[in-house]
């Protein structure tokens, strides 16, 4: 029999909820394309509950010790003493996602002599080393597609947050002003601008789609090409080259995801490539950004806003830059985690664990690395190699 150890992220301060803002979520089987949304054979949860946080156990307790295994759930993640260095000594399967993410570096995957099984309920698995995953033939497995949507639906609204000046203008509502020309003195229309997007994947072109109708020039870069169909419909203009993108935008938004390659690709230099004025929105992963340098082009007037949710490391020290930095509309790593997100990577984390303990095949789609190789969605988006480094300083944080 196994042992599971699921890192999850802390229950809410005001205790797990009784009740809910709403009473069911839209009747979705399939996203956009056609692949099915995870089919588990069963699930022992209600959708639309709060699943992600530890209380919420993504809805896998009676399912794993029916079967006969040990369930491990903890926010515990960090530094030498926590729960998480304790238990994966001898866990077979890690659970974890990449809101609070249980960093599985090298190191801990030395420990982890059982491991087998590296599942991210989620999108991300650049929070697991994945070099050392391809040396010890580990499989890491994530819920491709689950929260692509939750994502791009972020996406728009950070950067009419960002043009519209929306967060500062609540602001003064909030403090009991009526501050017009300090709220319109940095406001713009989306409309007419030039939005380009680091990479096309689900979440990227699902951005592009749901800025179409603002009537924004729509721009994007990837290694490959889209169907000339798509670019046609949309009106797309492509850019083999990243820099190039940039001097022709007025708002880069990244949705690529981390690995060596990408790892600080938005730094002082390229930076420089940028419009002055233009707006920067990352909701894909923090260490695609060098942090000072973002600084750096806020406080200049090089970057007009920079919003995001995702850090690096999470959860971000206490006196990260970015949280206080001016023009800037972050929130914590939230965007692929709304309840209806939840209820899609609960069923797909199940749909995984069913096939891995019942000798079945994975889908091919939610394999990252598999079989000592890059695998799946992995060998098609991914580079080898490890992006933890770094991930330690995660231990820094103190609640608030
Ligand atoms: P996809 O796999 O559908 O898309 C990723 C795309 O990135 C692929 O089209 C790939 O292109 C492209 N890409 C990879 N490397 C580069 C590069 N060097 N330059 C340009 N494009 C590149 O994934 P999703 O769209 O669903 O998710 C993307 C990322 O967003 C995730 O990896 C994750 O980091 C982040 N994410 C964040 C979430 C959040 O809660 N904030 C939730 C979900 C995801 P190619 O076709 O050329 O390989």
């Amino acid at each position: 029999m196994a042992k599971v150890v699921c890192v999850l992220y802390d229950d809410p301060i005001t205790g797990f909820p009784t009740s809910y803002a709403r009473d069911d979520l839209p009747g979705l089987t399939e996203y956009p394309g056609g692949q099915t949304h995870p089919t588990p054979k069963a699930i022992d949860f209600t959708p639309g509950h709060l699943l992600g946080s530890v209380s919420g156990e993504l809805g896998l307790r009676k399912y794993l010790e029916d079967a006969g295994h040990t369930l491990v759930v903890t926010s515990d993640k960090d530094g030498p003493d926590s729960v998480l260095e304790r238990e994966l000594v001898d866990a077979d399967v890690i659970i974890s996602q990449p809101f609070w993410p249980a960093y599985l570096t090298a190191e801990r995957i030395a420990k982890a002599k059982n491991l087998k099984l590296a599942l991210t309920a989620g999108i991300g698995s650049d929070h697991v080393d994945l070099q050392a995953a391809i040396d010890r033939n580990i499989t890491v497995a994530e819920v491709t597609y689950c929260n692509s949507i939750s994502v791009a639906e972020h996406v728009v609204m950070m950067i009419l947050g960002l043009v519209r000046n929306y967060i500062p203008s609540h602001d003064w509502v909030t403090k009991g002003g009526w501050n017009i020309a300090d709220c319109v003195a940095r406001s713009y229309d989306v409309e007419g601008m030039h939005v380009g997007t680091v990479a096309a994947g689900r979440i990227g072109l699902a951005v592009l789609r749901r800025l179409k109708p603002f009537d924004m020039h729509l721009h994007y870069n990837d290694r490959h090409r889209l169907p000339a169909e798509v670019e046609q419909e949309l009106g797309l203009t492509w850019h083999a080259n990243r820099e190039e993108m940039y001097a022709a935008c007025d708002v880069v938004t990244l949705n690529c995801p981390l690995h060596p390659e990408t790892e600080h690709m938005i730094n002082d230099d390229t930076l420089k490539s940028f419009k002055r004025g233009a707006y920067l929105v990352n909701t894909a992963r923090g260490k695609l950004c060098d942090r000072d340098a973002i600084v750096r082009a806020v406080e200049s007037g090089q970057l007009a806003g920079y919003a995001g949710d995702v850090w690096f490391p999470q959860p971000a020290p206490n006196d990260h830059p970015w949280r206080t930095m001016p023009y800037e509309g972050m929130t914590p790593h939230i965007s692929g985690t709304s309840l209806s997100a939840q209820a899609r990577y609960a069923a797909g984390t199940r749909e995984i664990l069913e096939c891995f303990f019942e000798g079945r095949p994975i889908r091919d789609e939610y394999l990252i690395v598999q079989g000592g190789g890059l695998a799946g969605t992995g060998a098609h988006s991914y580079s080898a190699g490890d992006s933890t480094g770094g991930s330690e300083e995660a231990a820094n944080y103190h609640k608030a």
